[in-house]
């Protein structure tokens, strides 16, 4: 199949397009690396069946496929609220001119949709029929009010043209590949714990968040867009832990010695959230299985090797020479 990948060049996108690409598809990798980066991309740059299109989603494009995966959107708050205004542009202009190519040509059309459309929830764990607590005036609107639209776009362009659509709720997710000033939580926490740095838990780290590990979510995005069932459908796994839990596996895996520096919480940070994972689990037979540990052992492996690449001066002696580390 012909398969275009929109946010193609970032996290999760990237990951995604490694898979399509295993799989035999022709794959189009459109993005504007606003968060995105060639070195994600890199090892297809010159095979027969890989595309790059350099191309902002908020501006019309005309491409033959068949199915579109629409991923393109900053996914941290830090990114998504330094231009919030654009944010919405990408949301609600990006998602709309998405939906129009995949009416022209008839292909299916994937919506990664978020857990931030259920705001600060307050029915737990969230399932999809909660229709959320979002604050509409809020610095995290631009990004939840915005998928709240895409999605409705969705469903509007499915009623009213027959799209055929597949809707996505991602709760957060981690991995190799996400930037070193990415912003979200295992992100700072590992890039922190390697560079020897206090790790900035906002608040008192009460609050929870449940992490999926990137390669389980790209398998459950693959599975809705190739399944029966349009959705939505919450794609996350359901281990929750406040984020001081997170941050003390991290100090357990990097350096146990590492400080703790508490923050200011955020404007509007959701207190608690954990998907429902009942439909996933019998509409696609999906669930997660790559258990925290596991997964932020790869991640670190990732960054450690990376910030390595980048200047060795970066990290202390004691994390990047493993002898060292054990002593
Ligand atoms: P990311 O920031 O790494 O990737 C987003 C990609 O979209 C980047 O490559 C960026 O350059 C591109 N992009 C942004 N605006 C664009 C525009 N106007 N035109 C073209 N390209 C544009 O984020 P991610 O974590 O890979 O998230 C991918 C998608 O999944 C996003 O839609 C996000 O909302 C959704 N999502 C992610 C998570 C998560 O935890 N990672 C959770 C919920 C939803
Ligand atoms: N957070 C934190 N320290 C950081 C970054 C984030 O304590 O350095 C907290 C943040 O306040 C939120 C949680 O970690 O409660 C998850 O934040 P992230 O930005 O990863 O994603 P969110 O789920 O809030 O979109």
């Amino acid at each position: 199949m012909r398969i275009l990948v929109t946010g193609g060049a970032g996290f999760i996108g990237s990951h995604l397009i490694d898979r399509l690409m295993h799989q035999g598809h022709d794959v189009i990798c459109l993005d504007n690396f606003y968060t995105g980066h060639k070195r994600n991309i890199l090892k297809w740059m010159d095979h027969p069946y890989f595309e790059l299109i350099r191309h902002d989603i908020t501006e019309p494009i005309r491409l033959e496929v068949d199915q579109i995966y629409h991923l393109a959107c900053p996914a941290s708050p830090v990114h998504y609220q330094y231009n919030p205004v654009k944010t919405i542009k990408t949301n609600v202009m990006g998602t709309l001119n998405m939906l129009g190519l995949a009416k022209r040509v008839k292909a299916r059309f994937l919506l990664a949709s978020t857990s931030e459309v259920y705001g600060d929830p307050e029915i737990h764990p969230q399932t999809e029929e909660y229709r959320g607590n979002v604050n509409p005036i809020g610095i995290r609107s631009c990004y939840d009010e915005g998928k709240r639209v895409a999605e409705t776009l969705a469903f509007d362009y499915h009623r009213q043209n027959d799209v055929e659509i597949r809707v996505a709720r991602i709760f957060n997710t981690y991995g190799p590949r996400m930037l070193e000033n990415d912003g979200r939580v295992v992100s700072n926490f590992v890039v922190q714990a390697l560079r020897g740095q206090p790790l900035t838990v906002y608040g008192e780290g009460a609050q929870t968040r449940s992490f999926c590990f990137v390669s389980d979510l790209v398998d459950g995005l693959m599975r809705l867009m190739n399944g029966d069932h349009i959705g939505p459908v919450n794609l996350g796994n359901p281990d929750e832990y406040t984020i001081l839990q997170l941050a003390k596996a991290v100090q357990d895996m990097v350096n146990p010695e590492l400080a703790i520096d508490f923050k200011p919480l955020p404007q509007d940070d959701p207190r608690r959230r954990k998907p429902d994972i009942t439909r996933a689990q019998t509409w696609l037979s999906w669930q997660p299985t790559v258990p925290l540990q596991e997964g932020l052992r790869l991640t670190i492996e990732d960054f450690r090797a990376r910030m390595l690449e980048a200047d060795p001066e970066d990290l202390p002696q004691s994390v990047y020479q493993p002898s060292a580390a054990s002593t």
